[in-house]
């Protein structure tokens, strides 16, 4: 048996032949052209092509995988026509007269090299994606068919780096696991197998020998190790682990169109955190009940200037016609503190954490809250929309941001522009200011949604970003706990529902804590859905309820 290690990137076990990758192979011939308005008609016309079938496989990955590796495809068609890459490529091809297979490689060569010395792993990734394009054209130039698996049983499919085309293009059937040479956990092999489940290995450099073809080879995608003709003990160790993390996502998967109730007959909403448009379907697959927090400032972030009220619009009307009906709680522009924006030339702060953040940003510059809020209530039209403030304090700045709710559909109705009249309004509550004094927010709005993140940061005096606090961050401090509780019995007291969107909801250590306060909603990543809903129903709240409330309170 040898072993080697590499970087686990997808996790799982995976058993099988290994088989490499076959690519077809060029050879470069480097030539001058007389007529170079021909060699370019022939570049544009490999490009059309490349662009063509990029279409082609966006859409194939969107039913495979989803819309997050159909828009790899949409950003490599973008890159194809990228115009300083065709400039470059012309420069070649019409100025030096090189012939266009040469005029690509180079120009594709040179812009790799670019991505590759950027200092941000992402960045460097994204040399593998330029060359895949160019891969692509001069493939079509070349008149060469793509490579593929000539196997008739499943394989460990064997590569340098597999390009993102080439891995959508692959029939999934035949493949147990990807090991690669080359690849970064952020490249999108690495992405496009996590999302469709496969194991997959990179990192693995030389030691992944061509002499190892055909070798049964044993694979953990969760520590990164292949084992090439494993040993029996080896062997029988894995196929254990194989067997109940089948059975793990096997009983998950059972989980699905079943409510999310403790054993005796508590019911509890567990919706998503999402980030993105793209996110609903991570929120559906894993059949969460709605979407309890869209965080909106990532529509900020990916813009390079504030973004229009239409932009918005339509990005929350997709999130709410997808989610169909189901709840979808959208959080109103949350920026400062940790997430800064260029364009928005905030002043630099002494204590960004406790500076001009989230709402308050908006109540002192009403016109970009103006525009969000004009854009939500528009979007509120297509399903079943929730608006909540983050890093609220006071009543007063909740009063003040719903006057703007009021004036923005005053508008709306005097421009005729149709919205929902039953969009709930609420607040998060992650200061400690706003978890006392809950009992009169609870009068201003339709629910609480508690940022555990934050409100651990301010109730501990603990900057969260910071990892060097370690076990002085605790978010099962009983001050952050009782404050939950105290918020939960001022919202229900005064008739409205409380959720949980930190990272806390997810902690199954606490699922049984939660039920005891009478939490009504939890949200937390599409991933924890099924795991989670799983512990709810293991748990029985009746008998735990009183003691776990004296541990707190007492
Ligand atoms: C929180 O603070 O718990 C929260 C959900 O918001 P964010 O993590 O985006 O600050
Ligand atoms: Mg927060």
């Amino acid at each position: 048996m040898i072993t080697i290690q590499g970087k686990g990137v997808s996790a799982g076990v995976a058993e099988g032949p290994l088989y490499f990758f076959q690519r077809a192979k060029t050879v470069l011939e480097r030539y001058t052209v007389e007529d170079t308005a021909a060699e370019w008609e022939r570049f544009k016309d490999a490009q059309q092509k490349c662009i063509d079938q990029l279409g082609e496989l966006a859409e194939k990955a969107r039913e495979e995988a989803g819309d997050d590796a159909a828009m790899l495809f949409e950003t490599h068609q973008m890159m194809a026509e990228d115009l300083d890459f065709e400039e470059a490529i012309q420069a070649l091809i019409t100025g030096e007269a090189n012939n266009a297979e040469a005029a690509v490689t180079d120009a594709a060569e040179q812009f790799a090299e670019m991505f590759a010395s950027m200092d941000d792993d992402y960045m460097q990734a994204r040399a593998a994606d330029v060359r895949d394009v160019s891969g692509r054209i001069l493939s079509i130039l070349y008149g060469v068919v793509q490579g593929g698996i000539d196997s008739d049983v499943p394989v460990v499919l064997a590569a340098d780096d597999l390009a993102p085309s080439e891995t959508i293009q692959l029939d999934k059937t035949k493949i147990l696991a990807f090991v690669t040479e080359g690849g970064s956990g952020s490249s999108h092999t690495a992405i496009l197998a996590r999302t469709m489940g496969i194991p997959a290995i990179v990192g693995l450099g030389d030691q992944i020998k061509p002499e190892f073809e055909g070798c049964t080879v044993m694979v953990d995608g969760s520590d990164g190790k292949v084992y090439v003709d494993p040993d029996e003990g080896t062997a029988a160790r894995l196929r254990d682990k194989k067997r109940q993390q089948d059975e793990y996502k096997q009983m998950l998967e059972e989980l699905k169109g079943k409510e999310n109730v403790t054993l005796d007959g508590q019911p509890i909403r567990v919706f998503c955190n999402i980030g993105s448009p793209d996110d609903v379907q991570a929120v559906l697959s894993n059949d969460a009940g709605g979407v309890g927090l869209f965080r909106s400032e990532f529509l900020y972030l990916n813009c390079d200037d504030y973004p229009t009220e239409d932009y918005q619009f339509e990005a929350y009307r997709k999130v709410l016609s997808e989610m169909d009906g189901r709840e979808v709680i959208i959080r109103t522009l949350d920026i400062g503190a940790d997430k800064q924006i260029g364009y928005f030339d905030l002043p630099e702060e002494e204590n960004p954490a406790l500076g001009n953040r989230a709402l308050r940003i908006c109540l002192n510059r009403p016109e970009i809250f103006r525009t969000q809020l004009r854009a939500l209530y528009r979007a509120s039209a297509y399903g079943n929309l929730g608006i909540m403030f983050p890093m609220v304090t006071s009543v007063w700045d909740v009063r003040e941001a719903k006057e703007m709710c009021e004036k923005v559909k005053a508008e709306l109705r005097a421009e005729g522009i149709p919205y929902a009249e039953n969009v709930q309004v609420g607040i998060m509550i992650e200061t400690p200011a706003a978890a006392v004094i809950s009992d009169r927010l609870a009068k201003e709005v339709d629910f609480f949604s508690c940022g555990t993140n934050d409100l651990t940061q301010y109730t501990l005096a603990c900057d969260r970003q910071n990892n060097d606090l370690g076990r002085f961050f605790d978010p099962h401090h009983p001050a952050v706990l009782r404050l939950l509780k105290m918020v939960t019995d001022n919202a229900h007291k005064n008739g409205i529902w409380v959720g949980i969107c930190g990272e806390l909801g997810a902690d199954l250590d606490l699922t049984e804590t939660f039920l005891s306060i009478g939490i009504d909603e939890l949200s937390v990543s599409p991933g924890s859905v099924l795991p989670l809903r799983k512990k709810i129903r293991e748990t029985t709240v009746s008998g735990a309820r009183d003691t776990i409330l004296a541990d707190l309170m007492g």
